[in-house]
Formats: C-alpha cells, sequence, structure tokens
C-alpha cells in the first residue's frame, strides 16, 4: 500500500496539519485518518462505495465539523455521475473516538446511522445468533461480510470486503495495544476470525489506529509519530490471533509486537493501590500522633 500517513508535529499550534488524509485506495475504496493534531487517536475510517449503496465504516473521535469536516469529505468523494448513492454508517465498536462524528451525518438525506448497541448492531445486520454466524451487506456487485468480534467491546465487529480481500478489524486487531475487555469473548473472536480468514484471500488487515513506530515502541497520547509503522497487517497476523490471545492472564502481556492490557483492570487495580497507600499513611500518622501524644504526657 502506498502511502505515507501524517506524523503529526510536536507543534500543532504553530505547525498546524490537515485535519483528514484521505487516500484513494481504488476508484470505490477510500482510506480516511483524522489528523494527529486534531486527535491523538488519529483513527482510520474506511469509504467503500458499491453500485447500490455506500458503506462507511466509523466516524472518528472529532464531532465539531468546523473541526473536522468529514461528513462533507465523505459525501465529495462519492460518485457524481448519477444521484448521490444511500450511505450507511457504521462502526467497528461504540468507543467514542470511532463514532464522534455521527451528528454529522445524522441530519443529512439518504443516510443511516446504525447505533452501537448491541441489540442495533445485531438486529440490522441479521446476526440473532450472536456472537456466532456471519453477516452481510450488499453494496450492489459488492458483498462486505460482518463477523462479530466481542473482545475489545461487546458489540465490536470486524468487516471483510470481498471484492477488495480487506478486512478492517477495528481496534480488536491493531499495530499498538490489544485492549481486552473481555479475554474469553475476545479468544473466540481471534477464532472466529482465523476460520473465516482461512480459506479467503486477505489483501491486507485494517485496524482502527497506529500506535507504534518502525522500532515496536508504543506512541502514547502523544500528536508526533516520527517513523510510524505501516497501518496494514496481514493474513497471517489473524491466524497467529489465537495464540497471541491464548493463556492471556487478562491484565498485562507483552506478546511480539503488541501489548495486551485490560485497561479497566488495570485502573481498579491503581485505585484500590491508591486507596491503600491512602489507609497506611492513615495508619501511620495515627501511631506518630499516639507516640507524640503518650511522649508529651510522660513529661
Ligand atoms: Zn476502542
Amino acid at each position: 500500500m502506498d502511502v505515507r500517513w501524517n506524523e503529526g508535529s510536536a507543534d500543532c499550534v504553530n505547525n498546524p496539519q490537515p485535519p483528514i488524509q484521505v487516500h484513494r485506495y481504488n476508484a470505490d475504496t477510500f482510506i480516511l485518518r483524522e489528523s494527529l493534531c486534531a486527535t491523538y487517536e488519529a483513527p482510520f475510517i474506511y469509504l467503500l462505495i458499491g453500485k447500490t449503496k455506500a458503506l462507511l465504516i466509523d466516524t472518528g473521535a472529532v464531532g465539531d465539523a468546523k473541526i473536522m469536516p468529514l461528513a462533507q469529505t465523505v459525501i465529495s468523494l462519492l460518485p457524481n455521475d448519477r444521484s448521490r448513492l444511500p450511505l450507511m454508517v457504521m462502526h467497528t465498536h461504540g468507543h467514542l473516538d470511532h463514532r464522534s462524528g455521527d451528528d454529522q451525518f445524522r441530519a443529512l438525506p439518504d443516510v443511516e446511522v446504525v447505533p452501537t448497541d448491541l441489540e442495533s448492531v445485531k438486529r440490522r445486520l441479521g446476526l440473532a445468533n450472536w456472537p456466532n454466524g456471519i453477516g452481510r451487506i450488499d453494496l450492489g456487485d459488492r458483498i462486505v461480510y460482518v463477523i462479530p468480534t466481542p473482545g475489545h467491546y461487546p458489540s465490536h465487529i470486524a468487516l471483510y470486503d470481498r471484492q477488495t480481500g480487506l478486512f478492517f478489524s477495528g481496534d480488536f486487531l491493531l499495530p499498538g495495544r490489544l485492549l481486552i475487555e473481555d479475554t474469553d469473548a475476545d479468544l473466540a473472536s481471534a477464532r472466529r476470525v482465523a476460520e473465516f480468514v482461512e480459506q479467503r484471500p486477505v489483501t491486507y488487515v485494517l485496524g482502527g489506529h497506529i500506535e507504534l513506530d518502525e522500532s515496536g515502541k508504543v506512541f502514547l497520547g502523544t500528536r508526533y509519530h516520527p517513523n510510524e509503522r505501516p497501518l496494514q497487517l496481514t493474513k497471517q497476523d489473524l491466524l497467529a490471533l489465537p495464540g497471541i490471545v491464548t493463556g492471556f492472564n487478562g491484565f498485562y502481556a507483552k506478546r511480539g509486537m503488541y501489548v495486551l492490557m485490560n485497561q479497566n483492570r488495570i485502573l481498579i487495580f491503581l485505585a484500590i493501590g491508591a486507596v491503600a497507600s491512602l489507609v497506611a499513611i492513615i495508619l501511620i500518622f495515627r501511631e506518630l500522633w499516639r507516640w507524640w501524644r503518650s511522649a508529651a504526657v510522660a513529661k
């Protein structure tokens, strides 16, 4: 994939960057990325255009159209040689950095925004048997498969475009941190995906973010990504995922290029640690106070 993503800036105030970078993968497939200067999450957004419908995967981390003209950019990419195609807006999952642009689309005609709650995802994609079963979206001569991938988020989905062989993995698999809320669900998802892609061609696996540099160092909360590694992963990376998630202690692990984390548990652990430290300090001061008082009485 011949693209160099904007690396953001160490000084976004004096060196501002364009809000969105658009990469034309082919005539009917676009990869958009919100600028690191607009949001350190710098999420990727994907637009697939079929004969009768267009599909947008995710709406990014910035709601304000004046800062992030996402809907305007997406509409400008739709073919204008016929009446405008209906647009379906879906999400890999419901975290805010993947759906903050929704309101820009809700106001537009011929646009359907599918909510991110599990019931809506199941109903709209015909996935009654969640998380087993595969959904299908027909864009007109272009079929996109939907594979349930809970683990990072309860209603997380991955998508596979048969026409290009692109696999859209959201935050389920990306070059960086694999944030796993539910290890059992995540492992089952990794196995489900491996089984799905085994007999299918996959050109690239495209996730929601890039969090690593070329040497494997993690970028965390920074607006400057020098020497960022490429976005794309491979079918081999998908097939290897069950082995990477197997045996995860549900807390923190470094496996190959990935950092596996359960952020909620780590936060709870840190909170317990902070409370325990506070209690210990209070007890120490109480003892010191008693000792000082008894010493004063003895005098
Ligand atoms: Zn997420």
